[in-house]
């Protein structure tokens, strides 16, 4: 712990920690130790971790990456956070993000960017770009992400970690705070699929505060990611294993050096025994104006509680309560927050409801029941996670439009629920990381895990 503190500090010009507690994860080590010596044994006793700054935690402040929150400090500690404390985990502090965790460069947060450690002109992804740095630069062995259409997926293939997002529903979002609920969910970013198994079996299961938690019974990831397959043998652990490639993940657009480094990952999972088959995701493209339609609309409504009266920020001066509300949201959210929020107004009101939202809604089953006709033909989808590799700082800025089409990838398995996960498989432009997207149907993480694990 005094080791990677020193690393935090000696790299505090990354932007990784919006918030680091010294003193506080000096305690949780010596207690650790005390543990150990006394003999327990759990595999994630003594574990330092950091938590992206979405989820509340007691010990410390928590901001969402937004100066609306400045001066906040939750009563209670996220599910997540819990979960993992109670695991043995400690943490040295909180984790860069875009604000609410609307972004895919860590360029919008209002404690300034994250960079990425390969090259510090380069963004890390976003919006958990903070997560994936800290993980990517040693800082901590592993750390918590959220993904919404990706963040935790996109920001961990422009570092070159591993990172799942879970089926919707196996982690709790209680204390993760709220951008687009239907979507939101909690996973860990970590060096490997096998530290990523450990940290999901402690960080999920069911919570009776979270009303779309789902009721089944705890998960032993590591196990499942360890146990062998039907058929297998110790050359061809994934001999069976069909994996799709969706037509429309490949498009002429791809760059070549993407393109290339997924090409290489699927060469290497045919060698481990799996079968290459070809799939169709016909409504790939749709799947950018449905999410940034649902997307906004959710977050329009979650942020309202961000009035000045309960949270954080208030303005200093105002006339009477609308004022008050005007002004403290007008100082305290960042432009693409408050885009989100009139794009999510907008298409919620009265009159557009029907053009748009619902809309929206009848595209997402639509997109959900293409990839249950692709699993028809195989066990897990396969492709790249995002069109490129990180790209320069600044050069996503002035188009916000630009940045939403580099979700394409990421958006479907969203917009779905299902599980999907980022493993680094080659490098692309510049020596920039490249990652695979394996996304598998509702619960199959195990499978996920297992066939990351066979290909690291
Ligand atoms: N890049 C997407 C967005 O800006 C996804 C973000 C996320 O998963 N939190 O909304």
């Amino acid at each position: 712990t005094q080791h990677l503190l020193a690393r935090v500090t000696a790299a505090s010009q990354l932007g990784a920690f919006l918030h680091v507690d010294a003193d506080g994860a000096l305690a949780h080590a010596a207690e650790a130790d005390r543990r150990l010596a006394a003999g327990e044994a759990s595999p994630l006793l003594g574990i330092p971790l950091a938590h992206k700054d979405i989820y509340v935690t007691a010990d410390m402040p928590t901001t969402a990456g937004s100066k609306i929150l400045a001066g906040y400090r939750s009563p209670f500690d996220a599910t997540v956070v819990a979960r993992l404390n109670a695991a043995g985990t400690f943490s040295l502090g909180k984790l860069n993000c875009d604000e609410f965790a609307m972004g895919s460069a860590n360029e919008n947060s209002a404690f300034g960017p994250a960079h990425n450690p390969w090259d510090r002109s380069r963004v890390p992804g976003g919006s958990s770009g903070g997560s994936a740095v800290a993980v990517a630069a040693r800082l901590v062995p592993a750390t918590t992400g959220t993904d919404t259409g990706g963040s935790i997926r996109q920001p961990a293939s422009f570092t070159g970690i591993t990172g799942i997002k879970p089926t919707y529903g196996v982690c709790s979002r209680y204390g993760m705070i709220a951008f687009a609920s239907s979507l939101d969910q909690a996973g860990p970013m970590a060096r490997s699929a096998e530290d990523c198994a450990l940290l999901l079996s402690a960080m999920s299961g069911f919570d009776e505060r979270d009303a779309t938690s789902i009721n089944q019974p705890p998960q032993d990831f590591h196990a499942q990611m360890l146990a062998p397959r039907e058929g297998a043998t110790a050359a061809q652990p994934l001999k069976g294993l069909r994996i799709g490639l969706p037509r429309e993940f490949f498009p002429a657009a791809l760059s070549a050096d993407v393109n290339s480094a997924v090409r290489q990952g699927l060469a290497e999972l045919e060698k481990l025994g799996a079968t290459l088959v070809e799939v169709s995701l016909p409504r790939t493209e749709l799947a950018i104006p449905v999410y940034y339609i649902i997307a906004p609309a959710e977050a329009s409504s979650n942020l309202s509680r961000f009035d000045g009266v309960k949270f954080g920020h208030r303005a200093a001066n105002y006339t009477d309560l609308l004022d008050m509300y005007k002004k403290t949201r007008a100082e305290g959210f960042g432009p693409e927050v408050k885009r989100r929020i009139m794009i999510g107004t907008y298409v919620l009101s009265h009159g557009y409801y029907d053009a748009y939202y619902l809309q929206a809604q009848k595209l997402r089953r639509m997109i959900a029941d293409d990839f249950q006709q692709a699993f028809q033909h195989c066990d897990v989808i396969a492709g790249p996670v995002a069109p490129s590799v990180a790209w320069k700082a600044g050069e996503g800025a002035e188009d916000p439009v630009k940045a939403y089409l580099a979700d394409i990838f990421t958006l479907p398995g969203s917009l779905a629920g299902l599980p999907g996960m980022s493993v680094p498989v080659g490098f692309g432009e510049a020596g920039m990381p490249v990652g695979l997207q394996l996304i598998g149907n509702y619960f199959k993480e195990g499978q996920l895990l297992h066939t990351a694990h066979a290909l690291q």
